[in-house]
């Protein structure tokens, strides 16, 4: 191993791009507000919304544009909290690892540029748009870098096996959705929700520390795919039935679920996060236990449908999974608010 160069720590490039007292306030009362919809205290539905990948700097700040005019029309429903995605698994670990590594896609990786974009995003999404938005916690070491920005956190599904991701999520102060893995093993991911959920003691950044355990940890189900590579759904009602009996028979606080409509509830068929929306709803109609515990959904969506590759350069088009064009993503939102 070869080390290329040393990193700037949090501080110092939260020195660099720092929040005022205006920003902080609003991250601080959206905190509260989404922490509310977790305990049960507003019942308000959470849409986690935006593409797979925030790959470019402009095209995000476009979207949120538009996001954010669409989100204060139904604010008093919805809680939209933009999915700005700053880092990416890789089923192969090669190929676009997000904005951290390649700051642009097209070119080499260098992690120094990464941690100031990606930085520079989420604090433009907050100063320009009042949006404390969620990412993904890959590298939990990293968390550091945007923990003032953030307001949700998702552990992915090749990571939520992972004990630093689980004893890490214990000491972050925000709700921390754990997704099913790819096999869809239910227990993985119930049991991060438990060790999230525990007071822990860990090593972070060159420290050792010790968290009261996130009470605000809950699940995330992704759909997941079988021995033969074949996607399943788990968003169905006997699905949201049977994780609603799980949480009964558990001991964990603030039973929850967020569901996400792409990756292996869709088969990546980006279109059918509409109808896959709308079943959900549906269920929520049919069974209070479901509504209780359905908190929002996850929406792969973005300025133009489906996806693209690398160097085909159509704005706002995404270059991970595909996701589903600015039309159909407002006249969605619209349509959840009016089913509420
Ligand atoms: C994603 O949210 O884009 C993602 C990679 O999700 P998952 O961990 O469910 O595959
Ligand atoms: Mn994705």
């Amino acid at each position: 191993m070869q080390f290329i160069s040393k990193l700037p720590s949090p501080s110092e490039i939260k020195a660099q791009y720092s929040i005022d007292e205006k920003d902080a306030l609003v991250k601080k009362e959206r905190d509260q507000e989404i922490k509310d919809v977790f305990t049960g205290k507003d019942s308000r539905f959470i849409l986690v919304i935006g593409p797979c990948s925030a790959d470019n700097e402009d095209s995000v700040l476009e979207y949120l544009s538009r996001l954010k005019v669409v989100a204060d029309k139904v604010k008093d429903k919805i809680i939209i909290i933009p999915r700005i995605y700053t880092n990416k698994p890789r089923t192969l670990g090669v190929g676009y690892k997000g904005m951290l590594y390649s700051p642009d896609p097209k070119q080499n990786p260098n992690i120094i540029k990464g941690l100031i974009s990606i930085r520079k995003l989420h604090h433009r999404a907050l100063k320009d748009y009042g949006f404390s938005s969620a990412d993904e916690m890959l590298y939990p070491q990293n968390h550091s870098y945007l923990d003032d920005l953030l307001s949700y956190v998702a552990v992915g599904a090749r990571s939520v096996e992972d004990q630093q991701h689980r004893l890490v999520a214990s000491g972050v102060d925000l709700p921390v959705g754990m997704k099913n893995p790819t096999s869809g093993d239910l227990d993985v991911m119930m049991n991060a929700i438990y060790a999230a959920q525990q007071e822990q003691v860990f090593e972070y950044r060159g420290w050792e520390c010790a968290s009261q355990g996130n009470p605000y940890a809950h699940a995330i189900l992704r759909g997941y795919q079988d021995k033969f590579q074949q996607s399943l759904a788990n968003y169905h009602y006997e699905d949201l039935m049977s994780l609603f009996n799980l949480y009964q028979e558990s001991n964990l606080q603030n039973p929850a679920l967020i569901v996400d409509t792409n990756h292996a509830n869709s088969n990546k068929n980006y279109l059918e996060q509409i109808r896959i929306t709308k079943e959900i709803l549906h269920s929520c109609r049919l069974s209070d236990d479901i509504r209780q515990l359905v908190k929002g959904l996850m929406i792969e969506s973005y300025l133009e449908d489906g996806a693209q590759k690398i160097g085909e350069n159509t704005f706002g088009k995404s270059i991970t999974d595909p996701c589903l064009g600015w039309e159909k993503s407002e006249r969605l939102i619209y349509e959840i608010a009016e089913a509420l």
